[in-house]
């Protein structure tokens, strides 16, 4: 029987849509060739006859949930996280470019390994990342996450304006097209669908028309995802509309490079107005929330009911190094601060519990992605990417039982408040084990 095939026991929880969860309190799954075939409760599942026997691994006492997808981060700010508490674009100046500018060589290298192996410890399964301006430092990235076994979109980071690289002004747009392309045609598809391409132009302010343009077609031509940032900072906005002073907005700006796709995600929207909103939905494109990120530079708070109602399709981000872990449930614990925030002036605006950014941060990650039939829920027929979470470790005293008197929302709500990497004891992709804890028994 292959590795990635197996029964696994624990207690089972998905949310398939916003403000509900589903729940298998003794549950069990089958993986068959990474694959889930079967979902329901451990005791129907074991008796079931099949043409094979089963390797079951039980977790019990433990929660598996769909693998958390982090839709937006960056591959060379890791070392830079928790550092130069300011605005964006002075952050930007004086914390990122600095370490952006050394990721190359063995130190992007070196970094690489650790930052996807830190990523699968944290229980996430899938992410969306930029990589610095170099070729290489995009290349290295992908081997390192083809190795670390994660789902990964990655891309080289585009910037013609103001950009800390060497290039003379004039071949800066030719060869961040031509590097750009070299990397998708090497690695879109690469690992077996596992690895993709994103076409990433930084964003309006460090991009020229130009680069814009070449990067929208570029994108089209490959039917790859495109990734940038939109709207995240007031002065951001100042700067953008100096630039381009014939767009109606800063969604305008890219609109008319032909940014705007089904393929496109944008990291933040806090800003926009229901114009920007309105066309970010009919052009079906997608947002990344990046809550821990926008309260470190203080961006500000997403208006997230009124991209909802427009019919957006929403996940969540790290934005390290903005945002200070790759923790994926500290992302969604900030995620419910930023609207209980808003709720401190307006009452009337929807509350937003943990068993909603859980959504976010899995089934809503995967149509953000254009993956809903593939990953983010426990549904058979699903690629097996999971994380059982040792939930006695998240407890503040670990006892016998403990967990007998918690209803799912407890659960859950124990998983958002307190989750961090200590209580990942297993992560899987298409039923391969990515990361499994010292103290975990390893399965038969
Ligand atoms: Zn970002």
């Amino acid at each position: 029987m292959p590795s990635n095939s197996f029964g696994i026991r624990g207690y089972l929880i998905d949310a398939p849509t916003y403000g509900s969860l589903r729940s298998h309190r003794d549950g069990a799954l089958v993986v068959v060739n990474g694959k889930i075939t079967e979902v329901g409760a451990y005791d129907d599942l074991k008796k079931r006859q099949r043409p094979e026997p089963i390797r079951w691994i039980d977790r019990t006492g433990s929660a598996i949930v769909p693998g958390l997808i982090d839709c937006h981060t960056h591959l060379p700010q890791y070392s830079a996280v928790a550092r130069g508490e300011s605005q964006l674009l002075p952050w930007l100046r004086e914390n990122i470019f600095p370490v952006e500018r050394e990721f190359t060589g063995p130190k992007a290298r070196q970094e690489s390994a650790l930052f996807f192996r830190e990523m699968a410890r944290n229980g996430t399964t899938t992410a969306m990342v930029f990589a610095a301006i170099y070729e290489d430092s995009c290349d290295v990235g992908f081997e390192a996450a083809e190795q670390s076994g994660l789902r990964v979109i990655l891309g080289k980071m585009m910037m013609d304006l103001g950009s800390y690289g060497q290039l003379q002004p004039k071949k800066i747009v030719s060869v961040s097209l031509m590097e750009s392309e070299r990397l998708c045609r090497k690695w879109h598809g690469a690992a077996n669908g596992r690895l993709e391409y994103a076409i990433s132009p930084r964003f309006a302010v460090t991009c020229s028309e130009k680069l814009m343009r070449g990067a929208a077609d570029l994108a089209q031509r490959f039917g790859v995802y495109i990734q940038t940032h939109l709207s995240e900072n007031r002065e951001e906005l100042e700067k953008v509309h100096n630039l381009h002073m014939s767009a109606r907005d800063y969604t305008d700006v890219y609109e008319k490079c032909g940014l705007l796709t089904p393929k496109t995600m944008l990291g933040h929207c806090i800003h926009l107005n229901t114009r920007e909103i309105d066309a970010i939905a009919a052009a079906q494109s997608n947002v990344a929330h990046c809550p821990t990120s926008n309260l470190f530079l203080g961006s500000g708070l997403i208006k997230l009911d009124e991209l909802r109602a427009a019919g957006i399709a929403i996940g969540l981000g790290s934005d390290v190094a903005a945002g200070p872990e790759l923790n994926m449930w500290q992302v969604m614990r900030s995620a419910v601060d930023v609207q209980k925030a808003r709720r401190m002036t307006d009452p009337s605006l929807p509350l937003m519990r943990p068993a909603e950014a859980f959504h976010l941060a899995t089934s809503g990650g995967a149509r953000a992605l254009g993956k809903s039939g593939v990953i983010g829920t426990l549904d058979v027929g699903k690629e097996a990417d999971l994380l059982v979470v040792d939930l006695p470790a998240l407890l503040p005293y670990r006892k016998e039982n403990a967990l007998d008197d918690l209803s799912t929302e407890d659960v859950l709500a124990l998983c958002v408040y307190r989750g961090n990497p200590a209580g990942t004891l297993e992560t899987y992709v298409r039923g391969h084990n990515v990361y499994r804890a010292p103290h975990c028994p390893k399965p038969e």
